[in-house]
């Protein structure tokens, strides 16, 4: 069986892969149906969907390479950034946002807005796990919420989340177009 320590207050808490899973990370499918929500609800509003959609998506789900238990963490690519890059570090924080934002501002407008409102969302959603976050790293200010990752309230806000996207679906098939 696969275990990871994790040091906390001086103690050595072992944990299986599983739990080290759902206690960490925020699960993959809701950071991308909370994105996609809101595309669903202003896609009328989105003036390039061909582009918007997929970065704001693949944005929406970045952060998390610096986990290596994610999906995206998985890959091989990543594994370099595993080396010097700790798990909710940096990479999860709106400082670094903010940097990138520059740089894509100035130099990829285009990608700028989706690629801002994927991440964002995706740090904002971590903010509301219990382990919170250290949003303008490396200072210590962290915020955090009440959500357990994998819990019951994620699974239940996923599955309202998803019958509303259904909806808006139909919506903009049957009524809007
Ligand atoms: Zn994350």
């Amino acid at each position: 069986m696969l275990t990871y320590f994790l040091f906390l207050k001086n103690t050595i808490i072992q944990y299986t892969y599983k739990e080290f899973l759902l206690f960490w990370f925020m699960l993959f499918k809701t950071h991308l149906l909370v994105p996609l929500f809101f595309i669903l609800l202003f896609f009328d509003k989105i003036s390039n969907p061909w582009i918007f959609i997929p970065v704001a998506l693949f944005a929406s789900i970045l952060p998390d390479i610096d986990n290596p238990y994610s999906k995206l963490g998985k890959k091989k690519i990543s594994r370099i950034f595993n080396f010097f890059m700790k798990h909710r570090g940096i990479i999860h924080s709106f400082s670094f946002l903010i940097v990138v934002g520059i740089f894509l501002f100035f130099y990829f407008r285009e990608i700028f807005y989706p690629f801002v409102f994927g991440y964002s969302i995706h740090l904002i959603l971590d903010c509301l796990t219990i382990n919170g976050l250290r949003i303008f790293y490396p200072f210590k200010f962290k915020v955090k919420g009440f959500l357990k990752t994998g819990g019951i309230f994620e699974n239940l806000f996923f599955v309202f989340l998803f019958l509303i996207c259904v909806f808006l679906i139909f919506y903009r098939i049957f009524v809007v177009f």
